[in-house]
């Protein structure tokens, strides 16, 4: 089955933030099958970390969903990261392990410090926990700081578009530092976040958790490990616009690929991108709803499939969006 969710999403525990736990899933249950709650982890008197757990045990209580409880955290390589974990594996105490060491804003900065943030995650929780890193283009991360830190089990997805439609060069664009992962053999998936702060209808300029971006996961069922699993192994894809859905991406032979899925609109452009951000194949006919295709692609350690969508009126402004999708490599 697929699920549809946000890992990045700030309620009013948060300085900035608007809603309590339970609104905001009230919310976004039209959209999101399962949710983070990430506060900003710059302690204490930005972020009440206790009161952000208190609401989110409340929540799991009162919604049938998966409710991650997280924090946004201020990286040493700035600027900022998620780390999830599920709920018995002290998903409290992460955060409060990790703020007092390595909170860049307490000066802990640099690679070497992001490696021990990571090092030290290692040690003390394993595999059960991965980290993101939001926002890779605010302010903007070089490929070399990102390829510095790929080495570690815990980094496993970089964000694409979040807040504001803000779409990061570094995960979008060909050849940027993604492919640049990728081609080094690096197993990092792309995902899309809300960043949710304060919804137009309140006086802010977010939408709600999944209503405007989308994850989506393919799971066995809706569970806190079968979306961790998800993420770590990159059995998701990510959307603005919901723009399609049930993708097949697969070798249906060695050299060559089928490509499949539902369009939720108009599509403009679809392109299959290998190593070093080389494009091996692009679509921009589509004849309807259903896009399906097999192709030859030529050896390459792995493949992405990036899509644009004709451009749609934005709900709550003017002027207009671009829908569009990625979908995780697939690998050799
Ligand atoms: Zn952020
Ligand atoms: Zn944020």
């Amino acid at each position: 089955m697929w699920i549809k969710g946000d890992l990045h999403v700030h309620s009013h525990c948060c300085g900035d933030g608007s809603l309590s736990v339970a609104e905001i899933v009230e919310r976004a249950r039209e959209y999101c099958d399962f949710l983070a709650i990430s506060g900003h982890c710059r302690v204490p008197e930005f972020f009440r970390a206790e009161r952000q757990y208190a609401e989110v045990l409340e929540a799991r209580k009162k919604f049938d969903i998966p409710i991650f409880n997280t924090g946004e955290v201020e990286f040493p390589i700035p600027r900022h990261v998620i780390f999830i974990t599920t709920p018995e594996n002290r998903e409290f105490e992460l955060l409060q392990a990790l703020v007092p060491r390595f909170c860049r804003r307490n000066g802990v900065t640099g690679v070497e410090a992001a490696k021990e943030e990571l090092a030290f995650l290692e040690k003390a929780w394993g595999d059960k926990v991965f980290m993101i890193f939001n926002h890779p283009n605010a302010p903007d991360v070089a490929a070399e700081d990102l390829l510095a830190i790929a080495p570690s089990p815990v980094f496993k997805v970089l964000a694409c578009v979040d807040r504001g439609e803000r779409r990061a060069p570094q995960t979008w664009d060909p050849g940027n530092a993604w492919d640049r992962l990728l081609t080094k053999g690096f197993r990092i998936s792309a995902r899309c976040g809300s960043d949710f702060h304060r919804h137009y209808d309140d006086g802010g300029r977010d939408q709600y958790p999944g209503e405007f971006v989308q994850d989506v996961l393919q799971v066995r069922e809706n569970t806190y490990d079968e979306i961790f699993k998800a993420y770590v192994t990159g059995n998701f894809y990510c959307t603005v616009g919901d723009l399609i859905r049930e993708p097949v991406f697969a070798f249906s032979a060695p050299g060559e690929i089928t490509l499949a899925f539902e369009a939720n609109g108009e599509m403009e452009k679809i392109e299959v991108i290998s190593e070093s951000g080389k494009i091996v194949a692009a679509f921009d006919e589509f004849p309807g709803e259903r896009f399906s295709a097999v192709f030859k692609v030529p050896p390459g350690r792995y493949y992405r499939v990036r899509g644009m969508g004709k451009k749609r009126r934005r709900k709550y402004e003017e002027g207009e969006f671009e829908p569009l999708f990625l979908l995780n490599p697939l690998y050799c």
